[in-house]
């Protein structure tokens, strides 16, 4: 078999690689990857009319973002993955879609291939397991996102692990990921933290509760902007251990994909929690957000990184209170307001440089393996061959050194590059 790298390699963003067996072609995950200049797609992918299936590990853009395109160029196969997936995917890609509208982007497809792409997916339930063109395949749990899978594929007599975007910890709002896949030749690995830790998750957690008592207590308001898939819903859990005394707010895309994952209670550690912390917060109807600006509370909002969404009216309205906090609960990417705000105490709020006067922390709530663990699991695992991917090119390397020193035959492909498995 072959494995080539349409994506992801030595880098983070469009997941794409192209499993091909005597037989047949197949595509792991379809993504994107966002840019400051704009949108970059997998490369080198020829005749997308003549795959065979795509096995989807999750909902994140660049893991499905591609798929629109793909479709528009003539791919029309299964696309495997858990219902939750789809209906993320779905919430995904039509934002996208419109932002990119908004923006004048170039996308290259339209709402009609998103809907296309949609009706191609067909659904595996985390446990479960089917074959398609002498390929076996079984989806396990992955710990990252709900719905989130790690796939194992079996063909012309090799097991292979794809990991997904991988959290074997457990948080408030996940199991963490299975570690149990049985002999395993060949292991595909994320490593975007494969050269780094997280801090341990409780202590985060009580940091954060912390920051919000101090920031009330000063009576200023407290900004949790957050992701809309995982983490705004981790966040809920844990604001719910509280009674603040002031309201909790969940407004926009983070409250859209509350709801649609309370519809798929099997993707979450303990839907029932999710349901009574949901109830306990107050949602923002649209219209009403206004009437939120001068209160004291707590919003949980979109987008993580404040690159839009309404967080962006919310800071509007608090830049210049000094009492109030903005607490970053998630990785803030280069260029991106979120960065900004870190680093420089100002994001761009409709095209102006806007100073912001607000206490601004980071809180480190990672959806991802830190080092310690990755590497944990790979020595548990123990495959002959471990191809390293979704990495920084430090990342990568780190793990490549690691992985050769200890025996692993590792490969770190660069883009295009095709790996031989015999
Ligand atoms: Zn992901
Ligand atoms: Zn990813």
């Amino acid at each position: 078999m072959k494995l080539v790298m349409h994506g992801a390699a030595r880098e983070v963003g469009r997941s794409c690689i192209e499993l091909q067996s005597k037989q047949s072609r197949f595509l792991l995950d379809c993504g994107i990857k966002l840019t400051e200049s704009g949108t970059e797609y997998p490369v080198g992918l020829e005749r997308a009319d003549a795959i065979r299936a795509v096995f989807l590990s999750h909902a994140h853009l660049d893991h499905t973002g591609a798929l629109p395109l793909f479709d528009h160029r003539g791919m029309k196969c299964p696309i495997i993955a858990t219902p939750t997936t789809k209906a993320l995917t779905r919430l995904l890609l039509e934002d996208a879609f419109k932002i990119g509208r908004l923006q004048h982007a170039q996308l290259g497809y339209e709402q009609l291939d998103i809907d296309k792409a949609l009706a191609c997916m067909s659904n595996v339930q985390l446990n479960d397991s089917g074959t398609i063109d002498n390929v076996y395949y079984k989806y396990f749990d992955a710990g990252h996102i709900p719905g989130s899978s790690s796939i194992v594929l079996a063909l012309e007599n090799k097991k292979l692990l794809y990991t997904g975007d991988y959290n074997p910890q457990e948080t408030l709002l996940m199991h963490g990921g299975s570690q149990d896949f049985g002999d395993v030749d060949i292991m595909i690995t994320e490593t975007t933290y494969g050269d780094r830790d997280h801090p341990p998750r409780t202590a985060t957690e009580r940091r954060l509760l912390q920051r919000i008592e101090d920031t009330l207590a000063l009576g200023g308001k407290a900004l949790v902007p957050s992701f809309a898939v995982g983490r705004a819903q981790e966040m809920l859990l844990l604001l719910a251990r509280k009674d603040w005394g002031v309201p909790v707010y969940i407004d926009g895309m983070a409250l859209e994909a509350t709801q649609l994952l309370l519809e798929h209670p099997d993707s979450l550690k303990e839907a029932d929690k999710l349901h009574e912390a949901l109830r306990k917060a107050q949602q923002v109807r649209r219209g009403e957000r206004h009437k939120i600006f001068s209160k004291q509370s707590i919003v949980i909002t979109t987008s993580g990184m404040l690159t839009g969404g309404p967080i962006i009216d919310y800071i509007k309205h608090t830049h210049n209170d000094v009492n109030s906090a903005i607490l970053l609960t998630g990785y803030q990417a280069e260029h991106t307001n979120g960065r900004l705000l870190m680093d420089k105490h100002h994001v761009y709020i409709d095209g102006w440089k806007t100073a912001v006067k607000c206490t601004v922390e980071q809180f480190d709530f990672s959806a991802h393996a830190g080092a310690t663990e990755l590497k944990r699991v790979i020595r548990k695992i123990s495959p002959h061959t471990l191809v390293v991917q979704h990495g920084d090119p430090a990342a990568v390397e780190h793990m490549r050194l690691w992985a050769a020193a200890l025996g692993f035959d590792v490969r770190t492909p660069s883009l295009n590059e095709v790996i031989s498995i015999d």
